[in-house]
């Protein structure tokens, strides 16, 4: 399959049910159009600055992105995705066992966002999301997101999934087998029942696991264990090897906020991460496309 990135404002044409607010033609027609990747950066109009405090600010924009908003978030160009989804998954669970993977195979310049845990719930990142139509999976635990599942839910309606990560964040390999089934499918089943959506993909506190987590977490419908590459700090990534992004990298990310980060706020660490991938030429995918 060939890629091309494409701005969300093109993806927007397959998904014009997704609309919830009228919009006029000339402003169809516009955010159709949408804008070279890696062109010139160019200023668009900001046709929506006040419709953060409207009625359905938690809507994702009919075009995916709201135009011209990647300049306000301190963006030289608007967030890539793939031009779709692969025909089929690149990854596939083999036998009763999860799938473990910290790097999907493709080709595409093409990574994959999760945030972890649930500590911060700044709403600034909502809007931020929202804005800029950015793809991205959740790894939640009891603990940390279970006080306000609702933050989390409003990043889900604009269609980022949510999945477990335990309900204490132990360090599974220290558990029995019974042990590591509590925690992975007690939470995963929380995670059901909260958001509505049965999570197929979770992800071990630490990353650490053994033969005992994917027996566990295969017992209770995970089908894929989403490892990592590249870890996001506060200035930028550790990766896991080399210096750079490769096709395909899973990167992780947190919920935290100031005072987890030497002041920075969830929104300044996301965009300093988001300028890394863009100055590597990288779209973001989204990783439930890609593996079972
Ligand atoms: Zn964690």
């Amino acid at each position: 399959m060939r890629w091309r990135t494409v701005t969300w404002a093109l993806a927007g044409l397959l998904l014009t049910s997704c609309a919830q607010e009228p919009r006029s033609t000339d402003e169809w027609f516009h955010s159709r159009r949408g804008e070279p990747v890696y062109g010139t950066p160019r200023a668009l109009p900001e046709r929506h600055g006040r419709e953060s405090v409207a009625p359905g600010d938690d809507a994702a924009p009919p075009g995916g992105a709201v135009p011209g908003a990647y300049l306000k978030w301190g963006l030289a160009y608007p967030v890539s995705v793939p031009a779709g989804r692969p025909a089929r998954k690149p990854v596939q669970q083999e036998g009763e066992l999860p799938a473990v993977v910290s790097r999907v195979p493709v080709k595409d310049k093409t990574v994959f966002l999760t945030f972890d845990d649930g500590v911060e719930k700044d709403p600034e990142f909502v809007r931020m999301a929202r804005e800029l139509g950015l793809p991205f999976s959740m790894f939640l635990t009891e603990e940390d997101a279970g006080n306000n599942y609702g933050y989390f839910k409003r990043l889900q309606r604009l269609g980022n999934p949510v999945h477990g990560h335990t309900l204490t964040h132990p360090d599974l390999t220290r558990l029995d087998l019974a042990g590591q089934r509590r925690q992975i499918c007690a939470q995963q089943e929380r995670i059901e029942r909260r958001f509505g959506a049965r999570s197929t993909v979770f992800r071990p506190p630490y990353g650490k696991y053994d033969a005992a987590t994917l027996r566990a977490a295969g017992s209770c419908g995970v089908k894929t264990v989403a490892m990592w590459q590249a870890d996001m700090k506060i200035d930028d990534f550790q990766y896991r090897e080399g210096a750079r992004l490769r096709p395909g990298d899973i990167v992780l990310a947190h919920f935290r906020g100031p005072k987890m980060q030497k002041g920075r706020t969830m929104t300044e660490m996301v965009a300093t991460m988001l300028r890394s991938i863009q100055r590597q030429g990288y779209a973001i995918g989204r990783l439930e496309d890609y593996v079972p």
